[in-house]
């Protein structure tokens, strides 16, 4: 890892209910230069086998020292998103932060751990993270490409 950060949100505030308006999330996230070594660490996290992850240019893991799982979550899991610098684009870290961000709305909207939105939001949601990463990507690029944004 060559560096490190954290970035925040207080999304919960814009929620109907307002009940958890003052819950601020946070997200880690990590920034390395040999894939390997990001690649190792995620699944690490995760608990798999470095070799069963394949090719590894983003990765997002929830982490906690209980663990994130049955029956409920702990109350501040550890939200990291690792960056690879060959592949520092829009599309990557918008993928990684709305995988980031299903976690957030889970625990803050969801009507509770054993919801059925659970299965989608905490498992298995490559598809949204690759819609909003697509779409995001191709909204930057065009702005660009038309001179809204300028480097
Ligand atoms: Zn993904």
């Amino acid at each position: 890892m060559i560096d490190h950060f954290r970035v925040a949100t207080r999304a919960a505030e814009y929620t109907r209910e307002a009940q958890t308006a003052s819950i601020r999330r946070t997200v880690y996230v990590h920034i390395y230069d040999d894939q390997t070594e990001l690649r190792n660490a995620h699944a690490r996290a995760r608990g798999k086998d470095p070799e069963s992850m394949g090719e590894v240019a983003g990765g997002m893991a929830t982490q906690t020292t209980h663990g994130f799982h049955w029956p409920r979550p702990d109350p501040g899991p550890v939200l990291v998103i690792r960056l690879w610098t060959g592949q520092l684009t829009t599309r990557t870290i918008a993928h990684e932060a709305t995988h980031a961000a299903a976690v957030i709305f889970f625990l803050d909207h969801m009507a509770g751990w054993d919801s059925r939105a659970r299965r989608v939001l905490l498992g298995d949601n490559e598809a949204l993270c690759y819609a909003v990463g697509d779409i995001t990507a191709d909204i930057i690029q065009q702005l660009y490409k038309r001179g809204h944004i300028r480097n």
